[in-house]
């Protein structure tokens, strides 16, 4: 089932042109050429409900907001965000709910240059650093992918940001039956990306 009328019938998007909007804000945003968010703008329309033609798995860090990341409006981005971005079960719930009821054609899972929780699941599986009450379970979670990392020539710091995006997007693909349909049959795609820093940019790393 879905809306008879779309709200935003211009979100209703291929996977790939959705993936060319959401590089095509990138680029606005890194190049300081941004839309004015209000929130009069577009209120009324989407009070008859929303369909955003992406969803983004990110971390909560305060440097790395989709909707400013992607020039994106309310309506837009459907964002599911953790320290360290990595799946849990409410997150893939969260996911399947954008995916099966409100059909976001492009899931990205995004990671970012200087995540923190990298550097503490780095620690933790080379000094076995501890951290105090639940915040184990952030470097623990991303210790699959720490130990692929060491594997690897290169930055560690960069390697393990790189490949927990690169893992976590396996996982969606092979976690749930939900996702695994609507992504094998091409309704939609799961890609990762990593917010720079530096440069504002979000490269494609899978
Ligand atoms: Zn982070």
């Amino acid at each position: 089932m879905f809306y008879k009328m779309p709200p935003q019938p211009e979100n209703v998007l291929t996977p790939d042109a959705a993936l060319a909007r959401l590089m095509a804000g990138n680029k606005r945003y890194v190049e300081g050429n941004v839309s004015s968010q209000s929130f009069t703008q577009d209120h009324t329309t989407l009070l008859k409900g929303q369909n955003p033609y992406a969803t983004i798995l990110g971390c909560s860090d305060s440097r790395v907001s989709p909707e400013f990341c992607f020039d994106e409006q309310h309506g837009d981005l459907f964002v599911a965000r953790v320290a360290g971005n990595y799946l849990t079960t409410d997150f893939v719930a969260t996911i399947e709910y954008a995916v099966s009821v409100l059909h976001t054609p492009l899931i990205m899972v995004m990671g970012h240059e200087g995540c923190g929780v990298a550097k503490a699941a780095i620690n933790a599986v080379r000094q076995n650093q501890q951290f105090p009450g639940h915040m184990q379970s952030l470097a623990s979670a991303l210790g699959p992918a720490v130990r692929e990392a060491k594997k690897m020539s290169g930055d560690l710091y960069e390697n393990v940001i790189r490949m927990n995006v690169i893992q976590n997007v396996e996982r969606l693909k092979q976690k749930t039956p939900i996702i695994y349909k609507f992504a094998s049959s091409g309704r939609i795609k799961i890609v990762g990306g990593i917010y720079s820093l530096k440069t504002g940019k979000v490269e494609l790393v899978a």
